[in-house]
Formats: structure tokens, sequence, C-alpha cells
């Protein structure tokens, strides 16, 4: 049965569609069968593997407002290693619309329910808002991997998710949970990124991926070519560490259920960080 990652920062800009591509790029190369589920109005995303978002003939809008099965509106995403369930801009008008509807919470995790036992892992590239799409990935979600650049803002903004994802976990989906931090754009030789990952490091542990993402100019090219950075440039920076990220993620995998005897450990349970260390 496939794991659903929600990708999801409110924040704008901090790397999300990288890595929802990239990474779902990185597992389809180690030949895990993989969708991106493309929860953007801005469709960066779809755009990003070489699709044209004024020509699909029908997307994730159809799927959550019209009630399209989600296996006939996937299709393959251009020339990459991974399914997609593409988004163009009337997504925008689904936000408002969604609020008429009933189980309005819950559209997306019904529409994935029937394909997810056809891939290992599902992504979803979340927009940059804590609105109604939003709520309806995490509610689809087994967990929630948050893209984040080490700025003072970036730990302000991070309380107001892990609290968002505590909210859902108590009130639509008890499975949820942090399945780990990541590092983007990373810049070793600003020393506010250094001070920022050390505390990162001291509250999240063993959920802050060990792999980093570099700030690479490469990862920044690759989607105007629409091509994951992986067959842009696969011996670059960028290409290596999404990589390695892929391999973190299925390591840590293996290892959580050798630890539970075979089946999902529960999860890390998110707590804000303490005042004076945000
Ligand atoms: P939004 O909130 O608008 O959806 P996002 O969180 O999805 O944004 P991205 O679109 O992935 O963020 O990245 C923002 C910009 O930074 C893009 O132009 C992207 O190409 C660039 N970028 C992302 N990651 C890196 C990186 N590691 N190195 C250099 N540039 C990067
Ligand atoms: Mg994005």
């Amino acid at each position: 049965m496939g794991r659903i990652f929600a990708i999801a920062n409110q924040k704008g800009g901090v790397g999300k569609t990288t890595t929802s591509v990239n990474l779902a790029e990185s597992l389809g190369a180690t030949r895990k069968h993989v969708l991106m589920v493309d929860l953007d109005p801005q469709a960066n995303a779809t755009m990003g593997c070489g699709m044209d978002k004024h020509e699909l003939p029908q997307s994730i809008y159809d799927v959550l407002l019209r009630g399209s099965p989600a296996g006939e509106v996937t299709v393959p995403a251009g020339e990459c290693k991974f399914h997609i369930l593409p988004a163009d801009s009337e997504l925008t008008a689904a936000e408002v619309e969604l609020l008429e509807m009933e189980s309005r919470e819950r559209r997306l995790a019904q529409s994935l329910e029937p394909i997810r036992g056809n891939y290992d892992y599902i992504l979803i590239d979340c927009p940059p808002a804590l609105n109604m799409l939003t709520v309806n990935a995490l509610v689809a979600a087994d967990s929630v991997l948050i893209p984040m650049q080490c700025e003072y803002y970036a730990l302000e903004g991070l309380s107001a998710l892990l609290n968002t994802i505590d909210s859902i976990r108590r009130s639509a989906n008890p499975k949820l949970h942090v399945e780990g931090l990541l590092r983007t754009m990373y810049d070793t030789r600003n020393s506010l990124s250094n001070d920022v990952s050390a505390q990162l490091q001291e509250h999240f542990k063993d959920r802050l991926y060990r792999t980093i993402i570099p700030r690479n100019v490469r990862l920044a090219e690759a989607p105007s070519y629409g091509m994951p950075v992986l067959q842009y440039d696969p011996g670059s920076r960028g290409a290596v560490a999404y990589l390695a990220l892929a391999g973190e993620i299925i390591r840590r995998e293996s290892e959580t259920m050798r630890a539970d005897g075979g089946s999902m450990a529960e999860g890390w349970e998110p707590k804000v960080p303490p005042e004076e260390n945000r």
C-alpha cells in the first residue's frame, strides 16, 4: 500500500515543488512506483515535468470537484519516471468551491483510496497556504515532509504548520505525523543557516533528514526545460542530493518496519519548539 506524503509548508518559495518533482524522479529511478499529485493552482510541478497546463484533458480539479476517478486522470509525467495527477489554474476555484461540498476535507483522501495500491509512494505538492487544498492533503496523507530554508522566519512559520498538523491529527486523521524536515537551498557559508540548522537538529533530532539540499543553480534551471534535475544534469550537486534523500527515505522506512516487527510505526508527535528557541 503506497505511503502518502504531503509536501507542505505554508511559506512560499521554500522548495516544495522542487522537492516533489525531484524526489518523485529519484524514487522512480530506484524503481519505486511513484505518483505525484499537483495540488497547487500555480501548477509548477505539472510544468516542471514538461507538461503544458493549458493542454490537459483532465486535472486534479476534475477529481476533486467533478468526481472523475483519479485512475482516469492520472498520466505518465512526460518523460519522467513517475505518474502525475496534474493541475491547472482551474484549481484556484476549488479552494472556494470545496467549502460547499459534502466531506469537503476528505475529497482527496477518498479519491486516492482506489489507486493507492498501485504505488509505493504518493507525493502531494501543496500550495503555499494552510487552505482547504492543504487540509485535503493533510487528511489524505500518512505523514508530512516539510521543506524549509534555514532562516529565522522559517522557524516562526514552522510552529503554525505543526499546530495545524496537530489539529488535523486530533480531528480528522489520527495517523498523521511529521515524516521529516528537509533543509533546502542550504548555503554552508551563511552563519545564520548553520545556527538555525543546529536548533533544528536539537529539537527534531532524527526527524531532521541528514540529507541537506544545497543551493544549486541546476535545480533552479531544470524546470524551465520541463525536466527533473536528474535528467537535466545527473552529475549536479542538486541531483546527487535528491538521490541521497530518496535513499534516506527508503532506508528509514525499512528500519522502521524492522523495529516495529513489520508494521508501520506510529511516528513522531510534533512538538512546537520552545519560545526562546524559535
Ligand atoms: P511555492 O510556495 O510558490 O509553491 P515552493 O515552495 O514550491 O514555492 P519552489 O518552487 O520549489 O518552492 O522553489 C522556489 C524557487 O527556488 C524556484 O525558482 C526554484 O527553482 C528555486 N529553488 C528551489 N530549490 C532550490 C535549490 N536547492 N537551489 C537553487 N534554487 C532552488
Ligand atoms: Mg510550489
